[in-house]
């Protein structure tokens, strides 16, 4: 027999072995195997058995990885096309679905040494006292780990294994499988009662797990913050589990807290479906995402939760995939491969016969766009499952403030007293701050004013030194105005104004001199715990007022915080990418479902120099499909997503000349190649909006089209083919979320 295998090298093809007769019957598609490659020994996967190879004089391999197969048939399928959608290769898909810490040649177990008290017949051996301590202990545990006993009696080793010498116990190394949430004490629950929604929404997904025949599979559930979607995930995984079938929850990266994953954990830890629920989280360290993987690889583990890599979790009998807050960025990997962990979770599903339940308060416009459509069966789920009141949201204008304040102010009255009353009253505020408006726009303080680009409708960014506006979609440029162009404000004193969290945290400080205030964004969060530390002291009462960037919108619950204000909601607005509005909506909306979780009703107050912007009254009114209407609009003008699908290609190198020439060129190919794409529409070249490194040049092209699987085809062919400079590279990002 002959093997076929994906080396882990970068090579764009595929290598026969021969199966050596010790290694027979060892083999299958999906093994992780070494092999000889010119010189060197490399490891990699067998994707297909075969009983004849077209090459001659085909090496062994040498040996295979691990007892049990890596990849299975279906996730090597799933990296196939992958590899094809996102341009990325077969090498990388492979390695993507993998996590480093099983990929490994050394088994990953850990051993430890196990002492097990042996019987004993007929009269012992005459004893000291540490040794009869040493004896009872281990007598009285079936199997104790070597190091527990020696703490838990305070003997030496050698103590020990003179008893071993007598007969009296025996010491052996055994795996000893590590549990990441060992020290967490989690109280089983029960399944709530359903309400009428919720009924319907899980009656509909039940149904889906039923059918075996292929009709609509896949459901977008739009449910406010607090409509209770985590319990009809909860109720579908069980009936998934009934029909011994398996699955896989995606949460982001940031709200996968202790606390989502012990509401999983406590529902599944006991009960007649009792099973182990893995988490594959990047805060493991490496020997316990092991040990989760194989939990799962080995059916241990009937549900895998984690964040994006867990698409590619090893669930057999696949029966659902669960794709919580839907709508974030953080599924999609800004890396090779890039690939979007909700979409990819999608077609997973539909090739394993799964169930796929995508759920957010604020859907992604795709999703949306794919429920209107047909694709996804759209469940609603309007209404708070806690009877709590959704919060009252006003939006402050900021540039009637600007009028009134000689400096420009950071707070309005209103809320300076908003947050005065509340700590007053002993409540706790949430200000939050998108800070991404870094990307400098220009806007007018005194009427809002922000230039465009003419063609793409997305902001222009200001180059403070050129005293120029750039669109960095299709590369129009401008002279920067001296004052502000409309007619009817004239201000000359128009001009960026940059606002970060600290300096929101320092004036707030001299503000309130006596509150406690904490500031939480990527600064100061530079270790794992230190946010679940903040978390908890806001909990506790221990902090009044809490100032972070969209880090804190995500699902927290803390029932004493009343208000939540947004300092500049327009900072996210205006900003070269077309998401710009769906992004503030979505923040918005989340945001302010932090507020009111408690019995006192919640107030969220709106900061902004454009306060009738569509994204910020939609948000205002909690008003989703208001908002998608008008979004569409202006999406389906410009040819933007979802009515089209995005490649984006990178091109960067030090040379400023040969990146800019290269793209001029790439341009040109691309036309030629592209030609039978009636609906390709081909934006820029245009500076990036990072358009420089510190040793870079950075230069892209924007392809907009509804044949995207087409269009792939056509990029990766090109980027095999293409001639550029030897120091400039291509880098292609298919549906891209973060234009910036
Ligand atoms: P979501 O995930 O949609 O934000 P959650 O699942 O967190 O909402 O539910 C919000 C709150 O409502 C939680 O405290 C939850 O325990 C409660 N809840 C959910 N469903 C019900 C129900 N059927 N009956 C009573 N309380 C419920
Ligand atoms: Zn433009």
């Amino acid at each position: 027999m002959i093997a076929r295998v994906t080396l882990d090298l970068a090579l764009g093809k595929e290598f026969d072995y021969l199966i050596p007769a010790d290694l027979d019957g060892q083999v299958e598609v999906g093994t992780r195997v070494k092999a000889p490659f010119a010189h060197r020994q490399v490891l990699g996967c067998v994707t297909a058995l075969l009983e004849s190879s077209p090459h001659p004089n085909l090496r062994p391999l040498l040996k295979v990885i691990g007892r049990q197969s890596h990849v299975s048939p279906a996730i090597l399928r799933l990296a196939r096309w992958m590899g094809e959608y996102y341009c990325c290769g077969p090498e990388a898909a492979l390695k993507t679905v993998l996590p480093e810490a099983v990929r490994k040649e050394k088994d990953g177990w850990r051993e430890q040494l196990f002492v097990r008290a042996l019987p004993q017949h007929g009269p012992g051996p005459k004893l000291s006292r540490r040794q009869e301590e040493i004896l009872d202990y281990a007598r009285g545990h079936a199997e104790a780990p070597l190091q527990e006993l020696l703490r838990a009696t305070g003997a030496a080793g050698q103590t020990v294994r003179r008893l071993e010498d007598k007969g009296l116990l025996a010491i052996a190394p055994k795996i000893s499988e590590r549990d990441p949430y060992a020290r967490e004490t989690i109280l089983p629950t029960q399944s709530l009662t359903m309400n009428a929604d919720q009924a319907r929404a899980l009656a509909e997904i039940s149904a889906a797990l039923r059918s075996d025949g292929p009709p609509r599979r896949a459901f977008l559930l739009h449910g406010v913050t607090g409509s209770g979607k985590t319990e009809v995930y909860l109720q579908a995984i069980a009936l998934a589990l009934e029909q011994g079938k398996g699955a896989i929850v995606l949460v982001p990266e940031i709200s996968l807290t202790p606390q989502t994953v012990e509401r999983f954990k406590a529902r599944f830890s006991s009960g007649p479906q009792q099973t182990l629920v893995a988490v594959l989280h990047s805060h493991l360290s490496a020997g316990e995402r092991h040990d989760e993987w194989h939990k799962i690889r080995q059916g241990r583990a009937r549900i895998a939760i984690g964040a994006r890599s867990a698409v590619f979790a090893p669930v057999e009998r696949l029966g659902l995939i669960i794709v919580d807050e839907e709508h974030e960025h953080s599924y999609k990997q800004e890396e090779a491969p890039r690939y979007h962990a909700r979409d990819v979770a999608v077609v997973r599903a539909q090739m394993e016969e799964a169930v796929v339940v995508l759920g957010s308060a604020t859907p992604s416009l795709e999703s949306f766009y794919n429920a209107r459509k047909g694709k996804y069966r759209l469940l609603e789920m309007p209404a708070r499952a806690d009877d709590k009141k959704m919060p009252i949201v006003h939006v402050v204008d900021m540039r009637q403030v600007a009028r009134h304040e000689k400096k420009s102010a950071i707070f309005s009255p209103v809320l300076q007293e908003a947050i005065l009353q509340r700590l007053e009253r002993k409540e706790q505020t949430i200000l939050f701050l998108n800070r991404r408006g870094y990307a400098t726009s220009l806007q007018c303080e005194l009427c809002g004013y922000v230039a465009q680009c003419p063609d793409c409708s997305v902001s222009l960014t200001y180059h403070r030194q050129e005293q120029k506006l750039k669109c960095h979609i299709c590369g129009h440029e401008e002279t920067a105005p001296l004052v502000c162009p409309e007619a009817k404000c004239r201000n000359p004193a128009i001009r960026y104004s940059g606002l970060g969290t600290e300096r929101v945290e320092s004036a707030l400080a001299s503000l309130f001199p006596r509150a406690r205030i904490k500031r939480m964004d990527s600064d100061t969060l530079k270790r794992k715990e230190d946010y679940r530390r903040i978390l908890g002291d806001v909990r506790t009462g221990k902090i009044d007022i809490l100032v972070g960037t969209q880090m804190i919108a995500k699902g927290l619950h803390f029932p004493n915080v009343t208000l939540v204000g947004i300092v500049h909601a327009d900072l996210g607005l205006h900003i070269p990418d077309f998401r710009g509005s769906e992004r503030t909506f979505q923040l918005l909306t989340q945001v302010a479902g932090r507020a009111g979780r408690g019995d006192v009703e919640g107030e969220v107050l709106v900061q902004a120099f454009t306060p009738f912007h569509p994204a910020i009254q939609y948000a205002r009114r909690h008003d989703f499909n208001g908002f998608y209407e008008q979004e569409m609009e202006f999406r389906q003008q410009l040819k933007y997503p979802p009515i089209t699908r995005i490649a984006l290609l990178l091109l960067r190198g030090r040379n400023e000349e040969k990146v800019k020439f290269s793209a001029d060129y790439l341009k040109r190919e691309l036309a030629k190649r592209t030609a039978g794409m009636a609906d390709l529409i081909i934006k820029g070249p245009a500076a990036a909006p990072l358009a420089r490194t510190k040793t870079e040049y950075r230069f892209q092209i924007m392809l907009l089209t509804r044949q995207m699987s087409r269009l792939s085809l056509l990029l990766a062919e090109l980027s095999a083919t293409l001639a550029l400079p030897e120091e400039v590279r291509m880098t292609v990002d298919i549906d891209p979320v973060d234009l910036m």
